[in-house]
């Protein structure tokens, strides 16, 4: 069924003021304190979906070894869902997660060769994945960014309207500071863009990845958890702040991003 997703710049700028037979995750493309990543976006800034979503829902998981992952899932009272849901939620409505607007777009991660401060080479960057059989795979690094408008957004909205489409360039992103004083630094990159062609081909459509973030067969996961479960990742009502968790909780989101990383 084909789904009517709340896009649109005019939106970001209103709101600023897992594969074969494994579960599915969905990758993310995140930046801790400090982080500078090189990306190329894949979607266009009017096509950025505004999205109702439950990130950090903690799901027991044996393969881990904590016994736990960190899973991100599309809340059913999301406007593209409730035709279907009757806007019923589970994890809303009986484990009392929490569900954040953002908006999410699809990007690739590059490897930027540098001589001093000038960018020389883009490449597509790619992560080594080691099999059960120990041969090694390749794949590359693309994955949702999920944020935030006033913070994160915002800036490429404005630079869609001011200067052109946000995919054309690349894009160096610094992230300063934690939790509330969180600031995104976002820098273009005057360098040519490797060729993307083959990986987007390869990527799912932001849409589909949405769809299976919201999907009966994701939600089966959620049976299992209880009203309480769900760790309170500072409190933060409806943040417009980012994601990631902060403090002490960093180790255990930089787990989180291997396990993201490593598992599609
Ligand atoms: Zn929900």
């Amino acid at each position: 069924m084909a789904r009517e997703f709340r896009k649109g710049t005019d939106l970001i700028k209103s709101t600023a003021e897992n594969k074969g037979g494994k579960r599915k995750f969905t990758k993310n493309i995140y930046w801790k304190n400090g982080d500078v990543r090189t990306v190329a976006f894949v979607t266009a800034a009017s096509d950025i979906p505004k999205v109702r979503l439950h990130t950090f829902v903690r799901i027991p998981d044996d393969r881990m070894e904590s016994g736990f992952r960190y899973d991100t899932f599309l809340c059913r009272k999301d406007p593209s869902m409730v035709d279907e849901t009757g806007g019923v939620c589970p994890l809303c409505d009986d484990v009392e997660h929490e569900a954040t607007e953002k908006f999410m777009a699809l990007a690739i991660e590059l490897e930027a060769t540098k001589e001093g401060k000038k960018v020389k080479e883009l490449k597509v960057k790619y992560d080594t994945v080691k099999r059960d059989d120990g041969t090694e795979v390749e794949y590359p690094r693309w994955g949702v960014i999920t944020q935030g408008a006033k913070n994160f957004f915002s800036y490429f909205a404005a630079y869609d309207e001011m200067s052109g489409d946000i995919r054309e360039v690349a894009w160096e992103i610094q992230r300063e500071g934690d939790s509330v004083g969180t600031k995104y630094h976002p820098f273009e990159v005057k360098a040519a863009l490797p060729d993307l062609t083959e990986v987007i081909e390869n990527m799912p459509e932001l849409e589909d990845l949405l769809d299976e973030m919201g999907s009966d067969e994701k939600y089966s996961q959620v049976g299992e958890l209880e009203a309480g479960s769900q760790p309170s990742f500072g409190g933060r009502k409806n943040s417009d702040s980012g994601t990631a968790p902060t403090g002490e909780r960093a180790s255990e989101f930089s787990k989180f991003r291997e396990e993201v990383v490593g598992s599609y």
